[in-house]
C-alpha cells in the first residue's frame, strides 16, 4: 500500500462530509442543552459524561475524561454601598453616625422572555480568584483602569492609595486592572460595563433594551476571572506542573489579587459616578483617553474624585476557596502516524447558566464537528495523523483544564503535537476574526476561501471574501495559551464577533442565553454551521496532507515584521532622552545588537523559502505515478516527507527559552506573550519590548542575543 495516506475516503470525499454534515437543527438542539443549566467549572461532571456520550456515540471510542485537583473560589456573598455622614466631619464612621444612600442590588433582573434569567440555582456576579474582604474608603473613578490611566492619575498628582477604585470594563483584561490598582495601594476595586462602548446599539441613542432590544440590558453584569493572566495562567498554586491529587502547592500571591474586586451593572454604577459629580477634575480634562463614556445622558458629568468627605464606598466580597476536581474530556481518533498530532478544542464551562455565546456556541458547534468526523469513520475512514479533541473545564477561572492538561502532558506534546485549534466563542456576532501563528496564515486562508459566507452581500461569496484577512498575532484568554505559549505549538483560535452595530453582546451576563442567541446573535444558526465546517476543513486539512501544511516563510516575514515595528516604536518613545551616555548605550542597542538580530531573521527567511519550496516540490512528486517496480524512489520520497515534516513540526519549538520571561517565567515563548498589562493582546519579542519599557538597556542586549540564538536553532533546524 502507499504511505503516507489516510484509509479508506479519499480526501474530496472527506472534505464533502465535513462540509455536508453540520446542520443548524443539530446544533441548536445542542446548544439548547448546553444552555439549559448553570455549569460553573468543577460544577458541571453531568456535562462532561453527556459530552463523553455524544462523542462516543458518534464514532470517537477512544474518550475519557481527564481530572486535576484545582483551586478555585465559589461565591458566598457581597455588598456593595454608598455610606453618607450625617452630623460632625471628625466622627469615625460607625454604624450610628452614617447612613445608607444607595444599596447597590448586584443581581440580574429576571425577564420572562429569557428562559434562564429566571432559575433559582443561577449564578450570583462575582470575580473568579477575586480576594475576600470588606472595605470602606473613598473612591476614585480610573478610566478603563489601564497601566496608561493609573499612570496619568498619578501624573494628575491623584492617587489611589486606600482608596476604592471605580473602573469601566475594556481594552485589558480584567484581572490585570485590580492587579494595578493593587500595586498602587487600593483596598478594592469595582469594575462596570459602561454602555458608552456597546457602539451604535445603545439606549441611550434610542434603541430598545434587551429582551426587547438589541442594546444593553441595564443590569447586566460581565463576571469574569481576575487572576493575573499575563503572569501565569492554571491553577495558581501549581504554576509549570499538573494540578494532580497531593502534588505540592505553592503560595498564590503572585498570581491572583489580595484586594477584593467585584463587577457590576451599569444601573448599580450610576449612583457612584453621579456621586463624584463636581468632585476632582473631570476625567476628559486628564487625557484624550478619558474622553467618552455613555452615561452622560443619565447625568453622570466623569469626575475623577476622590468622593468627598463625608461619602465612603463600602465593598464586601466574601469568597469560598476549595480545592476540587475539574474534568476535560479527551476523544482521540489514531492516525497511522501516531507521531504527528493535531489537536482541537473548546471549553465546556461557563459563568452563567446559558452561555450561549461563551463557550456554547463553540461546545455545540464542536459536536457538530464531531459528529461531521464520526460519519467519514462510519464510511470506513481512519486518519493519516492522530486527531486529538478536547472539552475542557476550567477556562474561565483562568484556562485550566488546558494549562493542566497541557503541563501534565508536555513530554509527549513536544514530541508529536502539530498543531492546535481552538474555538472558543463560535458566534456572538457578524463578524470573522482570528488569530494564529504565522505558519497557519495561508492554511487558514484557503480554508475560509472554501466555506460560503452566512452574510453575503454579493452572491457566492465566501467567508475569505467577507473577512479583511487580518489574523492577529497570539496574545491570551483562551485556551491556546498553554500550547502556543508554554508548549510551542502553532495554534489559530477563530470565531464571529461583535462589532459596533450589531446586537450587543452581554458577555459573560445572564443575557448570554440561548433566547438571545436564538433571538438576536444568530437567529438562523447558520454562523453556528459555518464555524464547524471552517473547523473541521481546517483540522482534516492539517490532519490529512501528506506534507504538514505550514508556511515558515510567512513566519519568518513575521519575524522580521515584528521587528521593524519594535523598532520604529522603539525609537519614537526614546526620542529626546539621549544623554551622552544613554545615547551610546541606545545607538549601540539599535547599530549593534538590532543589526545582527536582522541579518539572522534574513538568513532563517532563506533557509525557509528553501524548505517550504522544497515541501510544495515533494507534494508535487508524491501526486505522481511512480511504477511499483520502483518502489525504491517511493520509499525515497516517503522519507523525504517524514523528514520535512520533522522540521515542520519542531519549528515552532525552537523559539522556546527554557527560562522564561522576566518575572513570569512559565511563559516560555521569545516571539508570542500576553502583553504584561494587556492579557488580552498579544506581544512580539516581550522579553526585548519589555526591557526596553523599562530602559534597561542591558537587559534588552541580552533579550536581542536570547532571541538570535533561537533564530538560529530554528535556522540550523532548517539546514
Ligand atoms: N476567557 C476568560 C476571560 O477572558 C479567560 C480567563 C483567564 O484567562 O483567566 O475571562
Ligand atoms: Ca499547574
Ligand atoms: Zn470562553
Ligand atoms: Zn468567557
Amino acid at each position: 500500500r502507499d504511505w503516507p495516506r489516510s484509509y479508506a475516503l479519499p480526501y474530496d470525499e472527506l472534505q464533502d462530509i465535513l462540509m455536508s454534515t453540520p446542520n443548524e437543527e443539530q446544533v441548536k438542539e445542542w446548544s439548547e442543552y448546553y444552555t439549559s443549566g448553570p455549569h460553573l467549572a468543577g460544577k458541571n461532571f453531568s456535562q462532561a459524561l453527556w459530552t463523553k456520550d455524544r462523542w462516543q456515540e458518534f464514532g470517537i471510542t477512544d474518550t475519557s475524561i481527564v481530572s486535576y485537583d484545582v483551586y478555585v473560589n465559589y461565591p458566598i456573598g457581597h455588598r456593595l454601598a454608598l455610606l453618607e455622614k450625617k452630623g460632625e466631619k471628625k466622627e469615625e464612621p460607625t454604624k450610628d453616625n452614617w447612613v445608607v444612600k444607595f444599596e447597590a442590588g448586584l443581581e440580574e433582573n429576571v425577564h420572562k422572555e429569557d428562559g434562564t434569567s429566571g432559575l433559582e440555582d443561577r449564578i450570583p456576579t462575582f470575580h473568579g480568584y477575586s480576594a475576600s474582604g470588606n472595605a470602606t474608603a473613598p473612591f476614585v473613578y480610573a478610566n478603563y483602569g489601564t497601566h496608561q490611566d493609573f499612570e496619568d492619575l498619578l501624573e494628575a498628582d491623584i492617587s489611589v492609595k486606600g482608596k476604592i477604585v471605580l473602573v469601566k470594563y475594556g481594552y485589558i483584561f480584567r484581572g490585570l486592572k485590580v492587579k494595578r490598582a493593587q500595586d498602587l495601594g487600593a483596598v478594592g476595586v469595582v469594575i462596570y460595563s459602561d454602555p458608552g462602548d456597546d457602539g451604535d446599539e445603545t439606549e441611550e441613542k434610542g434603541v430598545d433594551t434587551y429582551p426587547n432590544g438589541p442594546a444593553r440590558e441595564p443590569s447586566s453584569v460581565q463576571r469574569g476571572s481576575v487572576q493575573f493572566l499575563s503572569i501565569a495562567p492554571g491553577d495558581p498554586t501549581t504554576p509549570g506542573y499538573p494540578s494532580k491529587p497531593g502534588v505540592p502547592r505553592q503560595d498564590t500571591q503572585h498570581s491572583i489579587p489580595s484586594i477584593p474586586s467585584i463587577p457590576i451593572s451599569y444601573l448599580d454604577a450610576l449612583p457612584l459616578l453621579r456621586a463624584l459629580n463636581g468632585y476632582g477634575p473631570k476625567a476628559s480634562s486628564i487625557g484624550k483617553s478619558w474622553e467618552g463614556g455613555g452615561l452622560g445622558y443619565k447625568g453622570v458629568e466623569y469626575n475623577i474624585g476622590p468622593s468627598p468627605d463625608g461619602l465612603l464606598l463600602n465593598l464586601v466580597n466574601e469568597q469560598e476557596y476549595v480545592t476540587t476536581p475539574m474534568w476535560n474530556v479527551i476523544g482521540i481518533i489514531n492516525g497511522s502516524l501516531s507521531d504527528e498530532v493535531v489537536l482541537i478544542g473548546n471549553h465546556r464551562d461557563a459563568w452563567i447558566a446559558g452561555g450561549a455565546a461563551d463557550p456554547n456556541s463553540g461546545s455545540a458547534t464542536f459536536i457538530e464537528v464531531i459528529r461531521s468526523f464520526g460519519k467519514a469513520l462510519e464510511k470506513g475512514w481512519r486518519p493519516l495523523r492522530t486527531i486529538v479533541f478536547a472539552s475542557w473545564d476550567g477556562e474561565e477561572y483562568g484556562l485550566i483544564g488546558s494549562t493542566e492538561w497541557v503541563e501534565e502532558f508536555l513530554p509527549w506534546l513536544s514530541g508529536s503535537a502539530v498543531a492546535y485549534l481552538n474555538v472558543d466563542v463560535a458566534v456572538s456576532g457578524p463578524h470573522f476574526k482570528s488569530a494564529a501563528s504565522p505558519v497557519l496564515n495561508r492554511a487558514l486562508y484557503e480554508i475560509t476561501s472554501l466555506v460560503a459566507s452566512p452574510n453575503q452581500t454579493i452572491a457566492g461569496q465566501t467567508v475569505r471574501d467577507t473577512w479583511s484577512g487580518h489574523i492577529q498575532t497570539m496574545g491570551s484568554g483562551s485556551d491556546y495559551t498553554a500550547f502556543q505559549d508554554f508548549a510551542g505549538i502553532p495554534c489559530v483560535d477563530m470565531g464571529f464577533s461583535v462589532g459596533p452595530e450589531s446586537a450587543v453582546y452581554h458577555y459573560h451576563s445572564n443575557y448570554d442565553s440561548f433566547d438571545w442567541m436564538d433571538k438576536f446573535g444568530d437567529p438562523g444558526w447558520r454562523y453556528h454551521v459555518t464555524v464547524a465546517k471552517l473547523w473541521s476543513l481546517l483540522a482534516a486539512k492539517l490532519v490529512e496532507s501528506p506534507l504538514i501544511q505550514f508556511n515558515v516563510t510567512d513566519y519568518a516575514v513575521g519575524l522580521g515584521r515584528y521587528l521593524r515595528s519594535l523598532e520604529n516604536e522603539a525609537s519614537q518613545s526614546l526620542e529626546g532622552i539621549a544623554d551622552e551616555n544613554n545615547g551610546g548605550e541606545l545607538r549601540d542597542l539599535f547599530d549593534t545588537t538590532f543589526a545582527h538580530l536582522k541579518r539572522s531573521i534574513k538568513k532563517l527567511r532563506k533557509a525557509a523559502i528553501e524548505l517550504d519550496t522544497y515541501a510544495t516540490e515533494l507534494e508535487e512528486r508524491l501526486g505522481e505515478d511512480i511504477p511499483w517496480w520502483e518502489w525504491w524512489k517511493k520509499v525515497k520520497l516517503f522519507y523525504e516527507v517524514k523528514k520535512v515534516n520533522n522540521k515542520y513540526k519542531y519549528f515552532e519549538r525552537q523559539f522556546l527559552y527554557p527560562q522564561g520571561l522576566d518575572g513570569r517565567s512559565w511563559f516560555k515563548h521569545v516571539v508570542f506573550a500576553p502583553g504584561l498589562w494587556t492579557g488580552y493582546s498579544g506581544a512580539t519579542f516581550p522579553g526585548l519590548v519589555e526591557s526596553i519599557g523599562e530602559r534597561n538597556w542591558t537587559n534588552a542586549k541580552r533579550w536581542s542575543r536570547i532571541i538570535d540564538n533561537r533564530v538560529k536553532l530554528a535556522t540550523e533546524l532548517f539546514g
